[in-house]
């Protein structure tokens, strides 16, 4: 026989399988001596064996929940439905988790028109006893049986209004009764039965409910949206009542012990006099805030205080705390662990090890890195955001908050942005062309694309806010306006974005800076205490490079070269360098770019202040780099002296059907040696420069699109005589490496013999998953999404590292790659450096570093730093 109900007297926090996250607390309560009313919880098992008893409640769990109601009764000296002092219950739903969806509270249950004009007699009180009648037979039909709520209310309205009372509280007796008549009715016509009367029937039906509801729709949703397992079942817990809706002597609140989004250490709550449940949520009347109850009831106040204190003594963090008083005595509902904002969430575990109440791994444990994104960009005022007019919504690609004058086009940006406005990029979708558009603007919002569309890993890289793919706006370029539904706004006019909600604003809403000091420090020295993984950021210029130390970066993963080429006074070079039809011609241009390459590296080894630096070739097909617009491709031909058709016949010959599988990378260096060798002598001649500045600099070289290990020894023989006669010709004496990304699976496959050659992997996970799946990045998003919601995938592998597959592959080579090589160097460079259960896993496989753009550096950072300490609880647990 299993035990199916646990008395609150029975239980403890540690059941909360068991008991459900409500049911647990309510056991630990009881058990510390808090004064909560008394009551029973009906395990989740018992959910669970509910479905497969074709949803019946069996004999066994009807006679242990009546066996528990007659202890109950027998403790309070009261009895469901009595005709002198009848017992009334409240039946709660709990999950081990909690969940909005699943079934609300019920009060009062076991009310009936005997029971309740004993409830009169008993309390003295006719008005209450029908206040709670008429509260219960509504959350009963409603909750229970599925009648809609409105149909009530407007009964309640209506009787106000003809009496001309703004508050519930103005109904007399009367008024209740004829009420509770009225609701009886609706019950009736809608059911076509009458309302149940006898308690037990009442009780059972309610427990009956909760356990249906954990299976309703929105439930469900919930639960995938959540990563929440749908075996887990819900408890009920049925406890007895209490009453804040006595008079002025009663009332109920909810508190919690810190200031959920300042972490301020105060008592913060609200409390409604003379209300019962969800009245202070329901915004009938305005709640008073906690502090003004110690003016009404000090006493109450004295005693609710110091219950918080020991409820977060107890519980070692804040908490959120429900109440009720009753005739002037207090009760304790419900205790959990409080939400709370980023900033709350650091404040409040720096003080409380400060307190001594945990310690520095417990509070690293407490904050969750992905919310750290809040703290990390600036926010919209709140007040400003409630009076502003959202007019779409997209994805939230990139977070930040931002105004600005709209713009269609990158040059537009660039020259508002020199005539000092603010500007934001709207475009259908971006291209590497609109680069220094994207520098200048405040924001960027797209009309196409997914959370890894060009846009969306540009903005994220450089730590900018975008919203991408809103597909209801309307773009017109040509036109410089966009359309929403029947809203223009025109090309100067003001919009607001913001990229953690993908939400787009009308005008310019006023915003907060990010200020990372005091506390947040504090808590990012204890992480980097104890994480093992090293974090490196990647970073193309030295304005990130420089962002990315300020938030702890340790060096650079990933720079990459191309970014560069795309500036203004750079790019005819490139196109001629592209286009030159001869090897002197090119070595031409490619001299014009020596210099230019050269300052940008000496520039990022100097932000970087002699941490180290892994610089990356040329990778993209040069396609990319090509004029589109016939302005601009004449202004190439004047500028070349070659004729149109000429540029044009060239452009055409270097299109490529599929030029993320071309001719790019290290392919390119197989062809034109000289790019690359151009690169490697602008890279350590700026290694130099730094170095001569005082800054201790060892370059890590990085060849990327390696799939075979001769197209490695080719490229690097030549790479490295570059390098050899550099250092000659200065006399200056350098370390440095020559390495590769691990990016087509056939490296990953061969990474023992690329190992003989690498003296470092960079994991590019953005194209490994790629190949590995064989689907491109910019197309993926078109289906993945429909992958998405018919559940083949759990999550987007461009976003959090696909550990079986692509991660296996990653494994596998760092393996072979360490049995060639002992001290290979291993990092990751992909957009995955940056996702916390990606961090993990490359911490798990022993990964040296992982590197991500910089306004994810504190979230790698903890990320890792909870890695060490869940393989240690691992290890303590085994
Ligand atoms: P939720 O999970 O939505 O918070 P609860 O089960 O906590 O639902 O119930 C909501 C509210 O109902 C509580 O905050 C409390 O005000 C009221 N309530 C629940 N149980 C009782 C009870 N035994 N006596 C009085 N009020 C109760
Ligand atoms: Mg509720
Ligand atoms: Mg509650």
């Amino acid at each position: 026989m299993g035990k199916f109900v646990y008395s609150f007297n029975e239980g403890s926090k540690e059941m909360k399988n068991l008991l459900g996250g409500k049911g647990a607390n309510l056991a630990e309560m009881t058990k510390i001596g808090l004064p909560v009313p008394p009551g029973f919880t009906i395990t989740t098992d018992a959910c669970n064996t509910y479905y497969t008893k074709d949803k019946k409640i069996w004999d066994e769990l009807l006679d242990q929940i009546m066996d528990n109601l007659s202890k109950l009764e027998k403790t309070l000296d009261k009895k469901l439905g009595d005709n002198e002092n009848p017992l009334l219950l409240s039946v709660r739903s709990g999950a081990v988790i909690s969940m909005p969806g699943m079934m609300d509270t019920i009060l009062n249950l076991g009310l009936n028109d005997i029971a309740v004009e004993a409830l009169s007699k008993k309390t003295n009180n006719e008005r209450f006893a029908y206040d709670s009648y008429r509260r219960f037979i509504q959350m009963f039909s409603d909750v229970v049986m599925g009648i809609q709520k409105y149909k009530f209310e407007r009964i309640l309205d209506n009787v106000k209004e003809s009496k001309g009372y703004k508050y519930d509280t103005e109904l007399t007796v009367d008024d209740l009764k004829e009420i509770v008549k009225e609701f009886k009715n609706i019950y009736k016509k809608e059911l076509r039965q009458e309302f149940p009367d006898n308690p037990k029937e009442q009780l059972i039906l309610a427990v009956k409910a909760v356990f249906d509801s954990w299976n309703n729709p929105r439930a469900d949703v919930y639960r995938k949206l959540n990563d929440i397992p749908h075996n887990l079942g819900t408890a009920v817990n049925i406890q007895s009542m209490v009453f804040g809706n006595m008079g002025k002597t009663s009332g109920t609140g909810v508190a919690f012990t810190r200031n959920p989004s300042t972490g301020e250490n105060i008592l913060f709550g609200e409390y409604l006099v003379d209300a019962q449940g969800e009245d202070v949520v329901a915004g009938i009347r305005t709640p008073e805030p906690i502090a003004s109850l110690k003016n009404i009831m000090p006493d109450i106040y004295n005693k609710f205080e110091n219950i918080t204190e020991i409820l977060e003594n107890h519980y070692k963090d804040m908490q959120d705390i429900e109440f009720t008083i009753e005739n002037e005595n207090l009760y304790i509902l419900q205790t959990r662990n409080g939400k709370r904002t980023a900033k709350a969430a650091i404040n409040i575990a720096v003080d409380m090890v400060n307190e001594k109440l945990i310690n520095k791994e417990e509070a690293i444990m407490r904050v969750d890195p992905k919310q750290l994104d809040q703290l990390l960009h600036p926010n919209f005022e709140e007040k400003a955001l409630k009076t502003a007019t959202l007019i779409s919504k997209g994805l939230p690609a990139s977070p930040g908050a931002a105004s600005g004058k709209v713009y269609f086009n990158a040059n537009d940006v660039v020259t508002a942005n020199e005539n000092g406005e603010k500007a934001i990029l709207v475009r259908l979708e971006t291209s590497p062309e609109d680069i220094e558009g994207m520098v200048s603007s405040e924001g960027i919002l797209t009309a196409r694309g997914g959370m890894t569309s060009h846009a969306a890993v540009v903005a994220r890289g450089m730590g900018k806010c975008c919203v991408a793919g809103c597909s209801d706006i309307k773009v017109h370029e040509d036109k410089k306006e966009l359309r929403v539904k029947d809203i223009v706004i025109k090309e100067g006019e003001y919009i607001s974005l913001d990229g953690s909600t993908g939400s787009v604003y009308i005008g310019n809403i006023p915003k907060h800076e990010v200020e990372l000091v005091g506390k947040f420090e504090e808590f990012m020295d204890w992480v980097d205490e104890i994480r093992v993984l090293k974090v490196r950021t990647n970073a193309d210029t030295p304005k990130d490079a420089k962002t990315a130390v300020k938030f702890g970066a340790e060096g650079i993963g990933l720079c990459r070269t191309e970014h560069m080429f795309f500036e203004e006074d750079r790019i005819p070079v490139v196109r001629k360098m592209i286009l030159s039809k001869t090897i002197d011609e090119r070595q031409e241009a490619l001299e014009k770019l020596l210099p230019m390459q050269r300052e940008d590296f000496a520039q990022i080894f100097e932000a970087m202040e002699g941490r180290e630096a892994t610089i990356r070739l040329l990778d993209p097909p040069l396609h990319e780099f090509l004029p589109k617009k016939e302005e601009d491709i004449k202004n190439l031909a004047d500028d070349m002296n070659i004729s149109y058709e000429d540029i044009e016949k060239r452009i055409e010959d270097l299109e490529e059907f599929n030029p993320m599988l071309g001719h790019r990378g290290c392919r390119l260096a197989v062809t034109y040696p000289e790019i690359y060798m151009m690169q490697a002598r602008a890279i350590m001649e700026g290694a130099i420069d730094a170095k001569n500045k005082g800054f201790d600099v060892s370059p890590e070289i990085m060849i990327p699109l390696i799939g075979d290990i001769n197209e490695l020894k080719y490229i690097k023989e030549f790479v490295v005589n570059v390098v050899e006669d550099v250092l000659k010709e200065s006399k200056i004496d350098m370390k440095y490496m020559v390495g590769t990304m691990i990016e087509v699976p056939r490296a990953a496959l061969t990474a023992d013999e690329i190992a003989k050659e690498a003296e470092f992997f960079s994991f590019g996970t953005n194209d490994l998953t790629q190949m590995t799946y064989g689907f491109s990045r910019d197309d993926a998003n078109k289906f993945l999404v429909e992958y998405e919601s018919k559940e083949l995938f759990e999550k987007d592998p461009f976003q959090v590292l696909d550990k079986n597959g692509v991660g296996k592959l990653v494994k596998m080579a760092s393996k072979l790659g360490r049995e060639t090589r002992k001290d290979i160097k291993l990092g990751i460079c992909g957009e995955h450096g940056g996702e916390p259960a990606s961090v993990e896993f490359c911490h798990d496989i022993g990964l040296n570093y992982v590197s991500c753009s910089p306004y994810r550096v504190p979230i790698a950072r903890l990320a890792a730093a909870q890695a060490v300490l869940k393989e240690k609880s691992q290890v303590s647990m085994a």
